[in-house]
């Protein structure tokens, strides 16, 4: 049987970023995944010049500029923030100078890019569907990994779990311990083609009916959107009114500033709702002997806007650095990896912890956001944050 150095679950963005960092550092690496690629990931789309600047660094920027000319991308330039009292705060995004921009990349695509860039640095793929952890002597040694072929047990120097919010890999290593609903929350995204948009710009709602979430536009080409919103999930779960999402998606589009927007005969598709887990939560760990969590199976995502995507680049970068060092010097202990939850404290953690305080105004004091968004200039850092954080 192989032992790979590196095994992957999971080849979303930050899989085939963590597979990606280690395979160009020399190490044997494979990435699971139970779907084939491309796929879609139910999303915003909403991807930062940040994120794709770390993608560069992995050698994919010829493949970012190729999908931005193919407009397969879109490029943002500005920012439109309502408050729960109807302000209106418009903003530009300060990046348009940079080489990668911040684009509404579909993740169709998006998260094309990132696997094959991670096969293109070397990193071998198997579709399967990750079941479990195997232990040995405590230690995480292998996966079990249902195939077309059958159950198959794949080995690893280093696990790395990056199976999304609903990882086998992290229930397997936190043996139970898991989010707690105050940071949770839930989501739904679809497709609209055939409203007018704001041409290069993001909206943000934030409203009463939801807060502390907010719904969103975001546009992937002239004439279609991403639209969405997302609620927290003890906040969900406790409405006396029981809205389901797709009932709340109807309250956004006939709000005033939607409604005389949508053009006749508009369409939506790709309406799904998927969940997401905080990176506010600090008390569950992300080293284990022998594996690291990274992106959603993690849980990095911001409480604030729901941005997860270029947290998940960080972690795959911070567990490829630490990783790297753990296998050179033979290594791969949780005393060993702990590095890595140091790291990810200070590089995403605190700023979470932050974004959640901010939450927590939010619902509690709503007129502060009035009073923000009223009173803040066009540059402000409130509205810079939404973008900055995603
Ligand atoms: C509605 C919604 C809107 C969002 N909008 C944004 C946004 O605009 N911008 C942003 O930055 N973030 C956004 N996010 C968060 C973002 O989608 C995630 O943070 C991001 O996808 C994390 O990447 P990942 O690679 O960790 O996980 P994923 O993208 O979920 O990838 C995980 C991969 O693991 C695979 N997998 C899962 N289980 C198994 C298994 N058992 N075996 C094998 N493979 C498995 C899956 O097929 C998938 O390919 C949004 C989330 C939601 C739900």
């Amino acid at each position: 049987m192989t032992t790979y150095d590196v095994l992957v679950a999971g080849a979303g963005p930050a899989g085939a970023a963590t597979a990606a960092y280690f395979a160009r550092q020399g190490f044997h690496t494979l990435m699971l995944d139970r779907h084939t690629f491309p796929r879609d990931k139910i999303c915003g789309d909403a991807v930062t010049s940040g994120a794709m600047e770390i993608l560069v660094g992995l050698g994919m920027k010829e493949a970012i500029l190729k999908a931005a000319a193919e407009q397969l991308f879109y490029p943002i330039d500005s920012i439109r923030l309502l408050s729960p009292k109807g302000y209106q705060l418009d903003t530009p995004v300060n990046d348009s100078h940079k080489e990668v921009r911040t684009y509404i990349a579909p993740r169709l695509h998006f998260d094309n890019l990132v696997y094959e860039g991670a096969l293109a640095a070397g990193v071998e793929f198997q579709q399967g569907a990750v079941q479990g952890v195997v232990r040995e002597n405590g230690r995480a040694a292998a996966l079990t990994v249902k195939t077309a072929e059958g159950t198959q047990t794949i080995a690893g120097r280093l696990i790395i779990g990056a199976d999304g919010v609903t990882s086998a890999v992290a229930r397997d290593l936190r043996q139970g311990q898991t989010f707690t609903d105050n940071h949770r929350a839930i989501a739904l995204r679809a497709y609209l083609t055939g409203l007018d948009i704001i041409p290069g710009g993001v909206e943000f709602y934030m409203y009463d009916e939801i807060l502390p979430g907010y719904a969103w536009i975001f546009p992937t080409a002239a004439n279609q959107v991403n639209i969405g919103l997302g609620m927290r999930l003890d906040i969900y779960r406790g409405q006396k009114s029981k809205t389901t999402l797709n009932q709340l998606l109807d309250h956004f589009l006939s709000l005033p500033a939607i409604k005389p927007r949508l053009q006749p005969g508009y369409t939506l598709e790709g309406v799904a709702t998927w969940q997401l887990n905080m990176g506010s939560q600090t008390n569950l760990p992300y080293a284990f002997d022998n594996a690291l969590l990274v992106g959603d199976a993690a849980g990095f995502i911001n409480p604030l806007t729901g941005g997860g995507i270029h947290n998940a680049l960080i972690s795959a970068c911070l567990a490829g650095e630490v990783g790297t060092a753990a296998l050179k010097a033979n290594d791969t202990s949780a005393a060993a990896l702990k590095r890595y939850e140091k790291l990810c404290y200070q590089q995403l953690s605190k700023d979470m912890i932050r974004s959640y305080r901010l939450q927590y105004i939010m619902l509690h004091f709503p007129f502060v956001i009035d009073w923000l968004v009223r009173r803040m200039g066009a540059n402000s850092r409130f509205a810079q944050t939404f973008i900055a954080k995603l």
